[in-house]
């Protein structure tokens, strides 16, 4: 039984994440998506609760074919022992896929096996850029599945994103 894991702060989850997925879908029996920043909502760069995100998780990936888990992860301020809180958080797993300098720092530190995907689209596909374009009123359903379209509709999450960015 071959287990990756792979994390991310999914505000929101995009095509990226979605086409990085697939790619691991193929290459083991089951998936853990860690939920990064769990605590944190309602702000500009981190608008969603993690169950909206787990909820956005969910559902775009309903017909992978690969079992997966999605599991909130809140963060610690301390990087040295954040490889072990991960750990304590998820069912074990082989390797990590992460391209994020840090992580795989963080993951050979603790002789993890590390695997860097390449980047899809990454110039339109990233949170940022989408947060920036809901903010703006510019085109960005394109970039997220259908289901996270639908999420963020349900939950007025460009409403919220637009009035926590205003000044009081
Ligand atoms: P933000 O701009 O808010 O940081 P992000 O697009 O980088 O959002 P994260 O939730 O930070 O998304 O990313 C989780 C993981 O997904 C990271 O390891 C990141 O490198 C990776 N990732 C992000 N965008 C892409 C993409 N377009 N293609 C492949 N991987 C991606
Ligand atoms: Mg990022």
């Amino acid at each position: 039984m071959k287990r990756g894991f792979y994390i991310g702060r999914f505000q929101p989850y995009h095509n990226g994440h979605q086409s990085v997925l697939e790619c691991i879908a193929e290459e083991v029996d089951e998936i853990i998506i860690g939920v990064g920043s769990a605590q944190l909502s309602h702000t500009i760069d981190n608008p969603f609760t993690a169950g909206e995100r787990v909820l956005m998780i969910t559902r775009a990936l309903s017909l992978l074919g690969c079992p997966f888990y999605v599991i909130p992860i809140e963060d610690i301020k301390r990087n040295a022992l954040w490889v072990a809180h991960v750990q304590s958080m998820t069912p074990p797993f082989d390797l990590c896929y992460s391209s994020n300098s840090l992580v795989v720092r963080l993951f050979n530190e603790a002789n993890v096996k590390v695997q860097s995907p390449a980047m899809y689209e990454r110039e339109t596909h990233s949170g940022t850029e989408i947060r920036r374009r809901m903010l703006k009123g510019e085109p960005w359903k394109s970039l997220v599945p259908s289901s996270v379209v639908q999420v963020i509709k349900e939950i007025d999450g460009v409403g919220r994103l637009r009035q926590i960015a205003q000044a009081d």
